[in-house]
C-alpha cells in the first residue's frame, strides 16, 4: 500500500481537497506554492502513462475541475500542471498556482506552512469546487 493510498484510506492525515469515486485531491505536504495540490487515483498505478485510457482522461476531468477550485481561491496568473513520480510510487498530477514562470520551481518551498494555514488553504480550494 502506498502512502498515498494509505491517506485515500483516511490512515494517515492529510489536508483533503476534493474527492469521487475513482479520485482523491489534497495539498501536498511540502508545498512549491500555497494551493499546490496533488491528485490521485485511488486504483494504484505507479507510472502515470501506464494508466488505462478511459481513467487517464477521467483523471484529467477531476484535475480540471480542482484546478478551476485553485484558480478561485489562489490569487495566481493560472494553475499549472506537473507530472514527476520520481518520490512516490503512487500516479499523481501536481496543481500548482503560477504567477511566473519559476513559480513551477520544485526546489522551491513555501515558508512555514503552518497546519493552520495549510488547513485553511485546502478549505478555500475545496470551498470552490
Ligand atoms: P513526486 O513523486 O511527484 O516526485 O513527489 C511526491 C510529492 O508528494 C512531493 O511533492 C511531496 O512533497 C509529496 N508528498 C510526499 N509524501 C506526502 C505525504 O505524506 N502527504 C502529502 N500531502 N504529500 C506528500
Amino acid at each position: 500500500m502506498t502512502i498515498f493510498s494509505k491517506i485515500i484510506a483516511g490512515e494517515i492525515p492529510c489536508y483533503k481537497i476534493a474527492e469521487d469515486e475513482k479520485f482523491f485531491a489534497f495539498l501536498d505536504i511540502n508545498p512549491v506554492q500555497w494551493g499546490h495540490t496533488l491528485v490521485v487515483p485511488k486504483k494504484e498505478t505507479d507510472y502515470i502513462f501506464d494508466i488505462e485510457d478511459k481513467d487517464i482522461a477521467d483523471m484529467m476531468i477531476f484535475a480540471k475541475k480542482v484546478a478551476e477550485g485553485i484558480k478561485k481561491a489562489i490569487p495566481c496568473r493560472k494553475v499549472g500542471m506537473a507530472v514527476l513520480g520520481l518520490e512516490v510510487p503512487h500516479a499523481h498530477i501536481h496543481l500548482i498556482p503560477l504567477t511566473n514562470e519559476g513559480d513551477m520551481d520544485f526546489k522551491h518551498k513555501v515558508e512555514d506552512p503552518t497546519p493552520e494555514k495549510m488547513a485553511e488553504t485546502a478549505a478555500a480550494i475545496a470551498a470552490m469546487i
